[in-house]
């Protein structure tokens, strides 16, 4: 559906909200940082949105946004939302949308966000930049830092004739803002949507997690490549891993050789990953691995050829072999008790 609004009638700031077990997450939370920015150079509210089922409790995360100062909270419950399903969630906040007429929606760049941003795009006439870094307005106009052609060149893209101005934004690009001690307004919005919607239908939910760190939510991680040499060999990046509280990550070439398994691949066909710290140990920094994790505040490289193109992007390289730094710096690490960064 292509854009025939008119333009002056769209206003405020929404952040759609992602809720896990009650609580709104670090990346929805994050969100609210630039739309308060947003807002307040617009002179335009900010809100939030909640999809959930009927019987989730909202209020937690109602509240929280609330604190983080959403001045209103639209709280879209349905039988049908307990579970995600994209055309069912697609027509809930389209719908949405067409009523409230929002400037901007920011969603975080979740994988849940980005199956249905691009359809709620779609449905509303809306423009969505994908893959957004940091936000800002040129004359009233949404524009998106945003890395192009595999990551190489940074842009700045608008959607200036379109509204809603969407963007998925990368986790970890803002702070959470300090909190304001406010409440919003809440609504609860029941969405018209029936089961046939629906074209496709969960069947089960296999839990993978093992209790380590998510890659997505560390602060620090550390990945291991095929200078490891072996499956058994990442016991040093797990040691090193542990001693920093961090997640573990893997480069294509390890994943692909059964090493480790793909929840773990940072890359162009893995996970983008944006921690405070990043170490790369055994990596090469091929080009795919790059782009998902070159946005990371502090690379560390530790590779044994001095020319490996992951020094070109790293904040710190040590020319070395893995199996003789890693151990000493593990175990300098415990002794200064560093237990996390
Ligand atoms: P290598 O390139 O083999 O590098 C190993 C490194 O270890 C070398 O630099 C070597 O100097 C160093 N080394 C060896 N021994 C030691 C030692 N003892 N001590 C220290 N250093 C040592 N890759 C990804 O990672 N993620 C992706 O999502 C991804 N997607 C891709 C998508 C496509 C379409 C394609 C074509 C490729 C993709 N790749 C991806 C693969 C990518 O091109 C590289 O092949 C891969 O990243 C290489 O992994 P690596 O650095 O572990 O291995």
């Amino acid at each position: 559906m292509s854009f025939n609004g008119n333009i002056e009638e769209y206003k405020g700031v929404w952040v759609v909200a992602e809720v896990s077990e009650g609580r709104s997450t670090q990346t929805s939370e994050e969100l609210m940082t630039p739309a308060r920015q947003l807002a307040g150079e617009l002179g335009q509210p900010v809100c939030a949105v909640i999809l959930a089922g009927s019987g989730d409790d909202t209020s937690s995360a109602e509240a929280a946004f609330g604190r983080l100062g959403a001045e209103k909270i639209y709280t879209v419950k349905h039988d049908l939302l307990g579970q995600y399903q994209p055309q069912l969630y697609t027509k809930a906040l389209g719908d949405l949308i067409q009523q409230q007429k929002p400037n901007v929606v920011l969603f975080g760049a979740t994988s849940v966000a980005r199956d249905y941003a691009p359809r709620v795009a779609i449905r509303t006439g809306g423009g969505l930049i994908t893959n957004a870094g940091e936000l800002k307005l040129e004359n009233g106009i949404l524009k998106a830092i945003k890395g192009v052609l595999a990551e190489s060149l940074l842009a700045d893209v608008s959607v200036a004739n379109t509204r809603p101005q969407m963007a998925l934004v990368r986790g970890r690009t803002y702070e959470k803002p300090s909190e304001s001690g406010g409440s919003a307004n809440v609504e609860t919005v029941t969405p018209d949507l029936t089961p046939d919607l629906a074209k496709s239908k969960l069947l089960e939910v296999q839990q993978t997690d093992t209790g380590k760190k998510k890659l997505e939510d560390a602060e620090v991680i550390v990945s291991g490549g095929r200078g490891l040499q072996g499956p058994e060999n990442f016991k040093l990046v797990e040691e090193l891993a542990s001693t920093l509280g961090a997640a573990v990550g893997a480069s294509r070439a390890v994943v692909d050789a059964g090493w480790r398994p793909h929840a773990e691949q940072v890359g162009q066909t893995g996970k983008t990953v944006t921690p405070t710290v990043y170490f790369a140990l055994g990596i090469s920094g091929a080009i795919q691995h790059q782009v998902g994790m070159r946005t990371s505040r502090t690379i560390i490289a530790i590779n044994r050829d001095a020319e490996a193109p992951i020094f070109k992007i790293a904040d710190f390289g040590i020319v070395g072999d893995v199996f003789e730094v890693v151990p000493v710096l593990t175990q300098v690490l415990k002794e200064q008790n560093l237990a996390s960064v």
